[in-house]
């Protein structure tokens, strides 16, 4: 449990960092979305923290079912 916490902390800490790549930006326009979706500053990021709820999610199943057995 103090892991999971330590993790999700951790992640929502580093979310601001992931969104503000460099200066320059705005939220809630029309062109900001396509932005941070096509540009590597913000996409990467975005990636890795989707790539780890993945694994995340996984290794909860993984951890559950081998509870199971
Ligand atoms: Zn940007």
């Amino acid at each position: 449990m103090f892991r999971k916490a330590l993790f999700f902390s951790s992640a929502l800490l580093s979310l601001p960092l992931a969104t503000q790549a460099h200066d320059g930006h705005g939220f809630f326009q029309g062109h900001e979305l396509a932005h941070y979706l096509t540009s590597a500053e913000h996409a990467i990021p975005l990636i890795l923290v989707g790539a780890a709820v993945v694994l995340l999610i996984g290794y909860q199943k993984w951890s559950q079912a081998r509870k199971n057995v």
